[in-house]
């Protein structure tokens, strides 16, 4: 069986999730933006064995934790699609920008793609590529618990920005429709801020994206 946790890190209140196994005790970190000492804790309050650490995008307050915490652990990073390499490239700046402590750009051990799947432990979550707010974002689907992380793609009664270099508004809203909907109105998903919600709610009552 596959359980979450949601942890908030940085200024930001960014939501950290940490998945695991409860057959294997292992675990993977979705975003770690920051607060790296805290998502250690965690690991070891549950007894769980952090496998690897997996990115929906690349922006500072959820990837800058990521080079610190890959090494510090001695895991992979996988993720995000390559669309979002400019982004690490800037994550120096960016936590210059935004005030965060110094973070490292990286490599990712492996990209994603459209499709793909990643494994924590027994469980297996599938990729789907949903550009828009940034062009390599990714979401990750763990329908086994009907649960999707989808990073800043989506929120509870709002969208995410599409102002940033390479953003795009209509392809955003083509992401929500096309990859996140056909997931099942009952899907409830995690996003990169704020509570929970479920798709069905934000089909009904979002006004990005309410009717359609
Ligand atoms: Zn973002
Ligand atoms: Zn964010």
């Amino acid at each position: 069986m596959l359980h979450y946790l949601t942890i908030p890190v940085t200024a930001f209140q960014q939501n950290c999730s940490l998945l695991w196994c409860d057959q294997t005790h292992e675990a993977a970190l979705i975003d770690p933006g920051g607060d790296i000492d805290t998502l250690l804790a965690q690991l070891q309050a549950q007894q769980l064995t952090l496998t690897a650490l997996w990115l929906t995008h690349a922006h500072i307050d959820h990837a800058g934790g990521t080079a610190a915490l890959a090494q510090q652990a001695n895991v992979p990073i996988i993720g995000p699609h390559r669309g979002d390499q400019f982004w690490i490239d800037g994550l120096p700046q960016q936590s210059l920008m935004f005030g965060f402590p110094p973070a490292d750009t990286f490599i990712p051990t492996r990209w994603l793609e459209d499709g793909d799947t990643v494994q924590v432990g027994r469980e297996t979550l599938h990729v789907r590529h949903t550009p828009g707010h940034t062009p390599g974002h990714v979401v990750f689907h763990a329908p086994q618990i009907q649960r999707c992380f989808v990073g800043d793609v989506l929120f509870a009664g709002s969208i995410g920005r599409t102002d940033f270099p390479q953003g795009n508004h209509q392809q955003l809203i083509d992401s929500i429709t096309q990859r996140l909907w056909p997931m099942g109105n009952d899907t409830i998903f995690i996003p990169g801020h704020g509570p929970e919600s479920s798709f069905g709610q934000e089909r009904l009552t979002n006004p990005f994206v309410g009717n359609t």
